[in-house]
């Protein structure tokens, strides 16, 4: 048998090196032309291009590089801008401006790519507006495209209507579902020229990426647009001849319901329908709906978000179910499941990863080593994924793993999962239940703090004096010593200051740490880092996550020295400050070979410890940041509902050893809660503090609306803003705030770590904010 065809959905877009990163700064900085950046940029899609023909994929994605964010490249050919931009001319320029805002043109929101770590700028729209497309960048790359590859392995992605609109925001204060409703109308026309133009020049495939399909199990609405737009889209179309591109719907990060799935496979004029296998259970809809009819299927099982190499354990028996769901019928193709811009580029650059850690580098797979999988899969697919045969095909990647496993417990996953919740077990009743509940350990806690009392949320300013010691000590010009008395001069700055300003709970400032993952991760057994593994964040920002690599455990003390230090400075309580499991888990790559509640609750366990330590240390208030509870969330309910059980069981498993007279802190930033307020009550934190300055009164009335019992720290100034509030603004707020949630139940404290900001703007609104929260406490 032939091996199956294969296919991509999207490359890396930042370069092997971060090329477009440094490209598109220099621009910002007037250091690079636009047309030198354009040419860096072309450069680094033109190298993607060859490494996807080299490697053996049969059809390799244009169309979807682009200079800052995909969404953003859309809203700006479809020329759908808010009125601040409209007078500009659109292109590079205008993209770049509404992506970072100009002198009194505020920039466009950016919030996270459905349930991923990349952030897309939300479109602002309005009901009234008109779509004046104007492809022109787009369809030039996808020529560019055609020309390098040959149009019959060239695919044109081109991201779906419903899914841009579902990503949207509508400003005019009318229903959302309304504002959808009649662009996507207006759309129709502009989507029927774009898929003319992009076949027209020749390529072999039109993808229409729709990742919101997967959310349509939830919502007629969604259901709705599609089936109104798709034929009216599709039915254009030439059919035959030049320019009779065939028609890919791409769904992923999620499987889709049987009824949609049903739609998709009888939507006419489309040639293949594409799932994400390696997420929600596809194999369950396809068995239930049976083969499909004269269309293929695109199987996503090589998983575009893991940094993993696949593992024949696991894709030998998923092809084997693809296919006997799928019947012997029905073409199959192999694909990532979804674009890999969500892992980084190459894993072979790993030179230190590889020396250090052999049998973890061994077992990685970036985006260029996927596409090698994507064939070795098609191969062993081919030969009916069982057997000497597809064992071979899978023979390298099958000796990775087995290094993998020797070098590590060498427990199965579901052995792994059993002896963590052993650990659990072991705690008895207490593991998730804190010894009293809320109502009476609350009145143990902090004796003497007065009404409202003021806090910050950790960090203070990192200023070029901190990064040069963080930089001396990795180059070694320093030893360990001399950092930690260089840090704890400014633990004593922080605290002096604060103390001085009068807040009533103090931080140690967070000076010692870059990053609250990277801290934690490096000092904590069972992460490994990358030197190059980075991956893009949002427009010229790029990441590297840790990879949880093992089992997690605490070796010894994380934080305790540095609380020491600030506590000894003060009569003050000083909180300690940790990061939570969800959160270090959400901003990391998680191991493949387990699950990831178990790793979760690994993390828990380790920060149990450490908070036990914290209190052994005389700390008395503990701070346990969870900004990516949230994020993590998958878009099915179900899904969404098992997620949501094991994170705050998570939560719980690291803070409910706390003595009842300890108080629990939590903190969650970047995002809407209304959906998750249920959770959120559950984690029993002590108190909440939560981003709150830039949204009116409406999530503190949820929250009270929903019963919330605990203490609440909603923000009360934007820390991301370098205006200093006044002491007339926090009152304001403060005031405000009293009209939704109990005053007595308000904690006051900014919106988030003050760690991007100066001292001289630091300080001034804390001095505003110690003196509101004094005025308030007058006035009741
Ligand atoms: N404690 C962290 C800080 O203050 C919290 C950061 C965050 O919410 N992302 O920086
Ligand atoms: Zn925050």
């Amino acid at each position: 048998m032939t091996a199956a065809q294969t296919a991509t959905l999207g490359f890396p877009r930042i370069g092997p090196n971060r090329e477009l990163k440094k490209a598109v700064e220099a621009h910002w900085a007037g250091k690079l032309s636009e047309a030198d950046m354009l040419a860096a940029a072309q450069k680094v899609e033109e190298e993607a291009w060859s490494l996807q023909a080299a490697a053996g994929v049969d059809l390799i994605a244009v169309g979807d590089f682009n200079l800052y964010d995909q969404v953003l490249q859309y809203t700006d050919a479809l020329d759908l801008v808010p009125e601040r931009f409209a007078g500009v001319q659109r292109g590079t320029a205008r993209a770049f401006m509404m992506a970072r805002g100009a002198e009194g043109k505020p920039a466009l929101d950016m919030t996270k790519f459905f349930n991923t770590n990349y952030h897309y700028n939300v479109p602002e729209l309005r009901v009234d507006m008109e779509p004046r497309p104007a492809f022109t960048a787009l369809l030039s790359s996808i020529k560019r495209g055609v020309a390098a590859l040959g149009g019959a392995r060239a695919a044109a992605v081109i991201l779906g209507p419903v899914t841009f609109l579902h990503l949207a925001k509508f400003t005019d204060g009318g229903s959302a579902a309304a504002g959808r409703a009649a662009l996507l109308a207006k759309l129709v026309s502009a989507y029927r020229a774009l898929l003319r133009d992009a076949a027209a020049l020749g390529v072999a495939e039109l993808q229409l990426h729709e990742p919101a399909l997967c959310a349509a199990a939830d919502s007629a609405e969604l259901r709705a647009l599609y089936a109104s737009a798709y034929p009216a889209i599709l039915e254009a179309l030439p059919t035959s001849g030049a320019g009779a591109a065939a028609v890919n719907v791409v769904s992923y990060f999620d499987d889709v319901d049987d009824a949609t799935f049903a739609w998709l496979a009888a939507l006419p004029r489309v040639a293949a329908v594409s799932l994400d296998f390696t997420r929600g259970d596809a194999v369950g809809v396809l068995a239930r709906h049976g083969p499909l009819v004269c269309k293929t299927l695109g199987a996503g099982v090589i998983d575009a978000r893991s940094p993993w190499r696949a593992d024949p354990d696991t894709i030998l028996p998923l092809l084997r179910a693809i296919r006997s769901a799928a019947g012997p019928a029905t073409p199959i193709r192999i694909q990532p499941s979804a674009n890999l811009q969500f892992v980084p580029v190459d894993a072979a650059c790993e030179k230190g990863l590889h020396a250090a850690r052999p049998a973890v580098a061994g077992a990685l797979a970036f985006a260029a080593q996927k596409l090698r999988e994507l064939r070795d899969v098609a191969a062993a697919l081919a030969a009916g994924a069982d057997g000497a045969a597809a064992a071979k095909a899978l023979e390298a990647h099958a000796a990775a793993w087995t290094a993998f496993r020797a070098s590590t417990s060498g427990l199965s996953g579901a052995a792994c999962a059993a002896a963590t919740e052993k650990r659990v077990a072991a705690l008895g009743d207490g593991a998730f239940k804190r010894a009293l509940p809320f109502e009476e350990r609350v009145k143990l806690q902090l004796p003497g703090l007065p009404l409202l009392p003021t806090t910050t949320i950790g960090s203070f300013p990192q200023t070029p004096e901190v990064r040069r010691l963080r930089n001396q000590l990795k180059k070694g010009t320093i030893m360990q010593e001399q950092y930690d008395r260089a840090i704890d001069t400014h633990i004593a700055y922080a605290i002096g200051v604060q103390d001085a300003l009068g807040l009533d709970i103090l931080v140690h400032g967070e000076a010692e740490r870059t990053d609250m993952v990277e801290f934690f991760g490096q000092q904590l057994e069972g992460m490994a880092f990358t030197e190059n593994g980075w991956v893009q964040s949002y427009g010229s920002r790029c990441v590297r996550p840790p990879i949880i690599c093992s089992d997690v455990s605490r070796p010894k003390p994380m934080t305790i020295r540095e609380f020491k230090v600030a506590q000894s400075m003060t009569d003050k309580p000083v909180k300690g400050m940790l990061t939570g499991p969800i959160t270090i888990l959400n901003w990391s790559f998680p191991r493949a070979d387990v699950d990831r509640k178990t790793q979760a609750y690994q993390l828990a366990l380790a920060l149990r410890e450490e908070i036990k330590d914290l209190e052994d240390a005389g700390c008395r208030v503990i701070q346990v940041d969870e900004p990516a509870l949230r994020e993590g969330m998958p878009t099915r309910p179900q899904q969404k509902e098992a997620y949501l059980k094991w994170a705050v069981d998570a939560f719980l498993l690291a803070t409910v050893g706390a003595r009842p007279e300890t108080q629990i802190h939590t903190h969650m930033c970047y995002c809407e809660f209304q959906d998750c307020l249920g959770a959120i009550a559950r984690l029993d934190a002590d108190v909440n503090s939560i981003e709150n300055s830039r949204s009116n009164n409406s999530t503190l009335e949820s929250f009270a609306a929903a019963g919330y019992k605990h203490l609440l720290g909603p923000g009360t100034y934007d820390i991301h803003s370098p205006v200093v509030p006044s002491v007339d603004d926090v009152a304001a707020k403060l005031r405000a705030f009293a009209t939704a949630f109990p005053l007595e139940r308000i904690v006051v404290g900014p919106d988030c770590g003050l760690k991007t900001r100066k001292w001289h703007e630091v300080i001034p609104a804390l001095r505003n904010m110690v003196a509101a929260a004094a005025a308030l406490r007058a006035e009741v």
